[in-house]
């Protein structure tokens, strides 16, 4: 809207707020009639000056994007953005079943992770402890897909896990059972 039509637009609003005052249960018909004609005449002017689309987010990026009701910002587009990351950084997609031929990752690091100081730490247990058996990962299918393909190898360990490594140390899943093997005094070394 240029200055001049931001100034009738506001005299014509000025007009219409002195109608409200003085509107009254002896308002006469006539003056209804006077009001309808002043609110059309600034309806007019609204429609003459605002040529962009109204926003249908409150987006800064994508103001007249489509809707997603339950995102703070209304964006479809954003929350969609903001979904996928929430869900690659803590979950990952599941696995593909057990007994496939082992299959290179395509998951490698991505550049758009919020967080990428976070990493996925794949460990096994050696019969006494658990110790790191790989990579630590920047992507957590990856380091799954990983041990997956460990417990098909050869000589697979008795157990494997996953250990979040962010603001703290989180085991997030376990692969077969930790039990402790006790080392022979003149056990064959
Ligand atoms: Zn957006």
């Amino acid at each position: 809207m240029n200055h001049a039509q931001l100034t009738a637009l506001g005299r014509a609003l000025r007009v219409l707020g002195e109608h409200g005052e003085a509107l009254s249960a002896d308002t006469p018909d006539a003056r209804l009639h006077e009001v309808k004609a002043d609110l059309r005449r600034a309806l007019d002017l609204l429609e003459e000056g605002v040529t962009t689309a109204a926003p249908s987010t409150r987006c800064p990026e994508h103001p007249t994007g489509p809707v997603d009701e339950s995102a703070p910002d209304l964006c479809l587009l954003c929350e969609t953005r903001r979904r996928a990351a929430r869900r690659a950084e803590f979950n990952g997609p599941p696995l593909p079943p057990e007994p496939t031929a082992p299959v290179p990752s395509r998951y490698g690091v991505r550049g758009d992770r919020p967080q990428p100081q976070q990493r996925w730490l794949p460990e096994l247990w050696n019969g006494q402890a658990w110790q790191l058996c790989g990579t630590p990962r920047r992507d957590r299918r990856e380091a799954e897909l990983y041990i997956a393909a460990q417990r098909r190898g050869p000589r697979p360990a008795m157990a494997y896990r996953i250990v979040h490594e962010f603001t703290d140390y989180e085991v997030l899943r376990v692969w077969g059972t930790p039990v402790r093997v006790d080392i022979e005094p003149m056990g064959n070394l």
